[in-house]
């Protein structure tokens, strides 16, 4: 309003302005609800609209408490000082790799990914993507010859993986996988939702790009669902990416990103004792009677295990899966539903225990081949494990073991 006109109108009163009385920053950042951003002059709208200004505009092109937020994942995934990355915060984990990647490929390219892959990306690459005439070709990537041998011999673009995988924890080799893709011109991107950047920072490897669904670790808490695209500066793709960002509007809230704001705080120390827990659990149970395997890349006994110590720095994360020994699907029901600490849900990386059941929830739609390849059958289940106190998780799990 026009400092200079008074209006007396209630209504006027009502909707307009309101008075900031900010004087001193807030300790905590603010959360800016506000679809848009004002001028006082049509001279400073003109230069922030053509990005001879900085400044908000639109919150579909920018919000000041999301961007924020970003920049804080982006600095934990930088390791290299002289290397900036930069960092867009999305709807959902989904929503950043199906952004990313529509960015990077067109009809007729298509994605290498291991057998072992998220569920949901599973079906985004064989549903949504084939529609595009993308195709998604899989293979082990414990064996890198494999690897060169299908981007050799098709038309790869990209090379999309986790590491370590879910739900049986296989880790890939990341550096080794780089130098192959790079030397055939493929770009590397990597969902970290598993390790977290306390665990793992796969630029350093030399990844082109990162996505985490933040719902998980990052957040910490079940509280929200977002997910953010991270990559390097100078990167010749970030214009388009960022342009496909804003105009599919596949963007972050303010009040989401602000729930994974707090998360972050503790995201050390949670991570930290969700290792520290996960390991003491996984030797607890490793020559248990009731269990065949115990899944956790901590263990000399895993396969990958080799790897996972050559790229997480800190710890083997919190996520581990038993292959229980029965072949009644019954028992295996009956060992969940009797945990009383650990909570059944589909989600992962929360403070508390979570199990579930991937072979009837996250691989439901996944092929009996695939997950042969994946070794997930009836008798897995899946852990997150949380920050409880360890003992009480294994007197939980003790307990529940006696119904195999
Ligand atoms: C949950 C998850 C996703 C998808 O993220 P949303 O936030 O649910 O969209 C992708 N990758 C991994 C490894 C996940 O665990």
């Amino acid at each position: 309003m026009k400092k200079n006109i008074i209006y007396k109108g209630f209504g006027t009163k009502c909707i307009h302005d309101y008075e900031n009385t900010l004087v001193n920053p807030p300790h905590i950042l603010p959360i800016y609800p506000s679809s848009s951003f004002t001028f006082e002059h049509l001279e400073d709208c003109i230069s922030v609209f053509q990005s001879e200004k900085s400044g908000h505009v639109y919150s579909r092109y920018g919000n000041p408490t999301v961007e924020a937020v970003a920049n804080k994942i982006a600095s934990l995934e930088q390791t290299d000082p002289t290397k900036e990355i930069w960092g867009f915060m999305t709807s959902s984990g989904m929503s950043a790799i199906f952004v990313l990647l529509q960015s990077l490929l067109k009809p007729g390219d298509a994605i290498l990914s291991p057998y072992q892959l998220y569920g949901g990306s599973t079906e985004l690459f064989t549903k949504t993507f084939h529609r595009q005439q993308i195709d998604l070709y899989l293979t082990d990537f414990t064996d890198l010859n494999q690897i060169e041998e299908q981007v050799r011999s098709n038309n790869i673009k990209v090379i999309y993986f986790e590491t370590p995988t879910n739900p049986t924890l296989f880790c890939f080799d990341i550096a080794e996988i780089v130098k192959i893709a790079h030397q055939y011109d493929v770009k590397v991107v990597v969902d970290n939702t598993f390790s977290t950047p306390y665990l793992q920072t796969p630029f350093q490897f030399g990844v082109d790009y990162i996505i985490h669904s933040s719902t998980k670790y990052l957040n910490g808490h079940g509280n929200s669902i977002s997910g953010i695209i991270l990559g390097r500066e100078g990167d010749a793709d970030k214009a388009i990416i960022v342009q496909n960002l804003k105009l599919i509007g596949a963007i972050c809230s303010p009040f989401e990103a602000w729930l994974i704001y707090n998360g972050l705080k503790t995201l050390e120390l949670r991570v930290q004792r969700q290792c520290d827990n996960a390991m003491t659990i996984a030797n607890h149970f490793l020559n248990h009677p009731k269990i065949n395997t115990v899944f956790y890349p901590g263990l000399p006994s895993h396969s990958t295990h080799h790897i996972a110590i050559k790229q997480m720095s800190r710890g083997f994360g919190g996520m581990l899966s038993f292959s229980l020994k029965t072949d009644s699907l019954s028992k295996v029901a009956h060992f969940i539903d009797s945990l009383v600490l650990a909570t059944q849900a589909p989600t992962l990386g929360d403070v508390d225990t979570l199990v579930l059941h991937p072979d009837t929830s996250s691989h439901l739609r996944v092929t009996p081949e695939q997950k042969q390849k994946e070794k997930v059958d009836q008798n897995l289940v899946r852990f997150s494990i949380g920050i409880e106190t360890c003992e009480d998780l294994i007197v939980d799990i003790e307990q529940a073991l006696l119904n195999v």
